[in-house]
């Protein structure tokens, strides 16, 4: 099966790589011409645009970054729209706004073109070893049609519902996240203030009920004082926003959620939006005076 690939960025080009070991024919595109030659070396074929793309393939999956870059590359001039053949289907692995999936499916499907949307959990170290978590909301018989392709990169893949689904389960995912990190910064800080140290804290409480998987990825980078992205605040930012425009669409409030997107929106202004989502903990740094690292 011929694959097209477009957006081959921190997540996407390791997504894309573990498609071509699995056999996958790919045809990629994405602005930065270093990622294209990348793939082209382990033999993708490289195409302009979205149209060109979809001319060659008839299955393509976008990894972009929000709902105006995939509106773009799917609807706009030169778009997946102009080029694909009916019975084709964009499969958007991007995190992007559930109505925005809803509006790109509506569009796509007056030519025929079915849609999935299916972001990612993961980050890059889990789409590196093909093991990420796909969300997917789409028509049932669509998403069994492509669960084959989606699980090369995966270790789980689940169905939630009709389009916008997956990206509405991503917004939750993105809440509990934001909310966990800023948990761990705030309980580390005080380890450290309290003059215990935060790595036997951490040794003593990661396998209790206060334990996460966003503990044993984001704690030892914090005492690394690794920021390195990872997943940029930029990304964060863009993912909580497009939460918060939701939840107030369908009365939800989310009292912790805004008052973490402040302490982001914080940091953002000193220069960390394009830091891993782990320098929440320099917000607690900046507020408690002193420095969460190693003994
Ligand atoms: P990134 O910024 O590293 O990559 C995005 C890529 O899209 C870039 O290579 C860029 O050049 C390309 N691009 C943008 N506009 C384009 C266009 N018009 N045509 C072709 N290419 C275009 O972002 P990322 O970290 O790979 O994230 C991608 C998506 O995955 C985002 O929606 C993000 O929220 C989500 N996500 C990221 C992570 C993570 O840890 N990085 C984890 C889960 C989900």
């Amino acid at each position: 099966m011929k694959i097209g690939f477009i957006g081959l960025g921190i997540m996407g080009k390791p997504m894309a790589k573990n498609l071509i070991k699995a056999g996958y024919e790919l045809v990629v595109a994405d602005l930065v011409q270093s990622a294209v030659d990348e793939l082209v070396a382990l033999g993708a074929e490289s195409a302009e645009n979205g149209k060109e793309v979809a001319s060659k393939c008839n299955v393509i999956i976008t990894m972009l970054p929000n709902s105006p870059h995939v509106k773009t590359v799917a609807l706009g001039e030169g778009g997946i729209i102009e080029g694909a053949k009916p019975g084709s289907v964009l499969i958007d692995m991007s995190s992007i706004a559930p109505l925005a999936s809803r509006e790109i499916c509506g569009e796509l499907s007056q030519k025929g073109i079915d849609m999935l949307d299916a972001p990612v959990s993961g980050g890059e170290p889990k789409a590196i070893d093909g093991t990420l978590s796909v969300m997917v909301g789409g028509k049932k018989e669509v998403f069994d049609k492509y669960y084959d392709v989606m699980k090369t990169m995966a270790a789980s893949v689940v169905y939630v519902g009709d389009i916008g689904a997956g990206n509405t389960a991503k917004l939750c995912n993105q809440v509990v996240v934001a909310l966990n990190i800023a948990a761990v910064s705030e309980a580390f800080m005080l380890a450290k203030k309290a003059g215990v140290d935060p790595e036997l804290v951490y040794q003593a409480i990661r396998g209790g009920l206060a334990g996460s998987t966003v503990m044993d990825a984001k704690v030892p980078m914090m005492l690394d004082r690794n920021f390195n992205p990872g997943f940029k605040i930029d990304l964060h930012i863009k993912d909580l926003n497009n939460v918060i425009e939701t939840s107030h669409g369908v009365g939800a409030p989310l009292p912790l959620t805004a008052q973490v997107m402040e302490i982001m929106q914080a940091i953002k202004l000193d220069g960390c939006g394009i830091e891993d989502h782990s320098s929440i903990v320099k917000y607690y740094e900046k507020i408690s005076n002193a420095i969460l690292e190693r003994e």
